[in-house]
């Protein structure tokens, strides 16, 4: 699905160098190389503060922690998302309120979240899926009004903009209160391990969030809260310096692999292409197609048979999985999101791909309806 060894081949003398700075000076926490990614990353974004952590997951635990809910306060989830977003809400011993998606851009709406709304609610968290932003500026006006906190999860969306309908760009993670990202290796930014940062522009969120990934501590060995041990290492802190600088021309290949394939799948009846929402520009996490005949299934089986990798992203809606059994009203109906999962299938994207490849794989898929 993704050519990391590739990348790697392209930018190899950089990250080396970079990888034994580190391990020549023997900073391996909390070293230059953290507070340079820091900064870089904050420039990058345009914002006030980034905080590193260990993971994505966490960069979604702490930031909840930081803001201070109540168990049973209630935070709105698209159902249709990795589980990672809700688990951390059901951890924290909050209530997940998993909501429906827009059928053709796979986000959540300002209309859904506004419906979802009770007095219990103290947070959404817009997914902005498969890499486009979701529609934040609604979105921030109807939360602004009810006093709900905005989390927004850019896992899988750093480097995209949220385009305002005067025409001006803001990056995804910058618009709420707080954003989360992952640096997993197959992210658009990755690292070669683990790795994850918050987002704010507020200061007093940033010093709590800090404390929090930190034990608590805001002075070394005074805890004033329980906290938790979150940071990223400074290998890959180094490692995604580098990666960073190459992040728009990452986000460009990206798009041009798609653009290839919905140049070639426009005459396909059978499946419908990506939608791009105007409000977002698109860094193509995945590239997602919907089988429209209910052959997706068979459709997977071909490309395997033909040593082409597809997967599902995401075979069950979160209202589906036993993890949230008890969490969920039995009558929760969320018929896009259930639809979604027997109509999607993800091809190959990344910043490698050849157009040989690319034409195997595109023949591969009209193959199966041709
Ligand atoms: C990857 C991902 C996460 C979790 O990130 P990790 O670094 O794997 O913990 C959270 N939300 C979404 C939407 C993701 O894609």
């Amino acid at each position: 699905m993704v050519d990391l060894k590739g990348q790697y081949s392209k930018i190899k003398a950089e990250v080396d160098a970079a990888v034994v700075e580190v391990l020549e000076s023997a900073a391996f926490i909390n070293g230059p190389a953290v507070s340079r990614f820091q900064a870089s990353l904050e420039s990058y974004l345009g914002v006030g503060h980034v905080v590193p952590c260990a993971n994505g997951t966490d960069a979604l635990q702490i930031a909840m922690m930081a803001l201070g809910f109540e168990p049973g306060d209630e935070v709105i989830v698209p159902s249709f998302t990795f589980l990672a977003t809700a688990e951390v809400i059901a951890l924290l011993r909050l209530t997940p309120v998993m909501v429906d998606v827009d059928p053709e851009t796979f986000l959540m709406t300002p209309e859904i979240f506004e419906r979802a709304i009770t007095a219990k609610t103290k947070a959404v968290v817009p997914v902005h899926l498969f890499g486009q932003s979701c529609d934040m500026k609604p979105i921030m006006k109807i939360a602004g009004e009810r006093g709900i906190a905005v989390i927004e999860d850019a896992a899988q969306s750093i480097g995209a903009d949220y385009i305002f309908r005067d025409g001006r760009h803001q990056k995804t993670g910058t618009l709420g209160r707080v954003g989360c990202t992952s640096f997993f290796p197959s992210k658009n930014l990755g690292c070669y391990g683990d790795g994850g940062a918050m987002f704010t522009n507020d200061d007093e969120l940033a010093a709590m969030i800090r404390s929090i990934a930190n034990h608590g501590q805001a002075e070394r060995y005074y805890h004033e809260r329980v906290g938790v041990n979150s940071r990223l290492d400074s290998i890959q802190a180094a490692i995604l310096d580098i990666k960073l600088r190459h992040l728009d021309e990452y986000c460009d290949a990206r798009r041009s692999v798609a653009d290839a394939y919905d140049a070639a799948f426009a005459e396909l009846s059978e499946l419908a292409t990506p939608v791009r929402a105007s409000h977002s520009t698109h860094v193509f996490h995945q590239y997602t197609l919907r089988v429209l005949d209910g052959s997706r299934d068979r459709l997977r089986d071909h490309l395997a048979s033909l040593e082409v990798p597809a997967m599902i992203y995401y075979p069950v809606p979160l209202q589906q999985q036993n993890a949230f059994k008890g969490l969920v009203p039995p009558d929760l109906e969320l018929p896009v999101a259930d639809r979604l999962c027997t109509e999607v299938i993800s091809l190959p994207i990344h910043t490698e791909m050849d157009a040989a490849t690319q034409t195997r794989i595109i023949d591969a898929v009209r193959s199966f309806f041709r």
